[in-house]
């Protein structure tokens, strides 16, 4: 017997399941397939955190995409968790970005001068010290009492939980190629049956996107970057919003851990914890001056961020397959993207207009590269 379906979603991350879970919701069927359990790389491996506010560094069509998908969260929670009956921490803990030296007050002073009007906050002096109640040399802070967090392996299985409510066919443990006739992709090879797809295949591998494409000759520029992070427990917790300073974070979790990250090691797809990430998060530790006797360690682990060779999320059809769609490269954002992401997969495969620009993200930027 054939199994067809009408899509097929590879990649079972934080991606790929929201989107499955979003096509089902469209009364279509889909099939989510993933080489290993749901949720165990990337999307696993996240802090969990929402701030368009401290990761985007520049206006333009990023700003808007995160912007978008913040938006988005609240009803997409509320959905999930209707569908799921599970809960994901989505918590609108608010987020600080700190500057310590002047030069670092001009940096985030123009970084707020472009971000005004999302409802973030300048602060400086006495205030901002209290903003981020601890004891650090801050002169001046961005808040974004809008911005907040999730958990990021609950928010997958409530995708996935969703999903299969709804009706998603599901193929975990099992790797997928790409079968294409002509130019058209019509299914994916699992190591024991074929899949067929009637409308054709949404590509959500994450860092592992550009092997799917080598599969068929063609050059994807996604390449992992492996993030090392961290999770203390605390006595007391402290801590009450999450606090930036440059790319280095502490996240304080609503069960009294603390999150510190993260590295950016561009190893191949090597996803080990290493003694240099022991030391890159000790100095991360020391550079955010957290109060290191009242910290016990609970676990260190590390993943793989998909980051494209322009550092945006690849989004759309591949030109020149039809039925071959991209949703991958999200690189530090993709917890923050996926609902967004999820949305729009949903109306290029519906025939619906997308709300937000998503020219800038085109897979067809790369498609004539070598
Ligand atoms: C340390 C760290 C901290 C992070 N913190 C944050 C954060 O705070 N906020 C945020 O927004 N983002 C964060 N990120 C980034 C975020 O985790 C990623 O952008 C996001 O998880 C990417 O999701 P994905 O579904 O595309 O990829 P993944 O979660 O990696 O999923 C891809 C899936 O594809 C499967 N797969 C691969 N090849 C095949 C195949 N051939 N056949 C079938 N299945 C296959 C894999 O098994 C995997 O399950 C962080 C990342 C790391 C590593």
């Amino acid at each position: 017997m054939q199994r067809r379906y009408d899509w097929i979603v590879v990649g079972a991350g934080i991606i790929g399941s929201l989107t499955a879970w979003r096509l089902c919701q469209a009364h279509l069927r889909v099939a989510l397939v993933d080489a290993g359990p749901p949720g165990q790389k990337a999307s696993g491996a996240a802090a969990g955190i929402l701030s368009p506010s401290a990761e985007v560094l520049a206006p333009g069509a990023m700003a808007s995409l995160a912007r978008a998908s913040l938006h988005r969260y609240p009803d997409t929670v509320a959905e999930l968790v209707d569908d799921a009956g599970m809960d994901v921490a989505y918590e609108m803990t608010g987020v600080v970005q700190t500057a310590w030296t002047d030069e670092e007050v001009t940096e985030l002073r123009t970084r707020w001068e472009w971000q005004r009007d999302w409802g973030v906050r300048w602060v400086e002096g006495r205030e901002a010290e209290r903003l981020t109640s601890g004891d650090w040399p801050v002169q001046a802070v961005i808040v974004a009492e809008n911005e907040g967090q999730v958990h990021p392996p609950q928010l997958v299985a409530a995708a996935v939980r969703a999903g299969a409510h709804r009706g998603v066919a599901r193929f975990f443990g099992k790797p997928a190629r790409l079968v294409v006739e002509g130019s058209r992709a019509v299914g994916v090879s699992l190591p024991d049956e074929t899949l067929w797809a009637d409308g054709g295949i949404i590509v959500a591998t994450g860092a592992w996107s550009g092997l799917l494409f080598q599969d068929l000759g063609l050059h994807l520029p996604v390449e992992p970057v492996r993030g090392q992070i961290a999770s203390f427990t605390v006595e007391v917790p402290w801590l009450r919003r999450i606090l930036f300073h440059g790319h280095t974070y502490a996240v304080p979790k609503r069960d009294g851990r603390l999150v510190i990250g993260a590295t950016e090691d561009s190893v191949g797809f090597d996803d080990r914890v290493t003694a240099a990430g022991l030391t890159r998060l000790g100095r991360i530790l020391e550079n955010l001056r957290l109060p290191l006797d009242e910290l016990h360690l609970e676990r260190i682990w590390a993943g793989l961020r998909p980051r494209s060779a322009d550092g945006l999320p690849v989004l759309g059809p591949w030109p020149g397959y039809a039925g071959l769609y991209l949703a991958t490269g999200h690189f530090r954002n993709g917890v923050l993207l996926a609902p967004i992401t999820a949305d729009v997969v949903t109306d290029w495969v519906l025939g619906r207009k997308s709300t937000v620009d998503l020219t800038p993200f085109a897979p067809g930027r790369f498609a004539a590269l070598p």
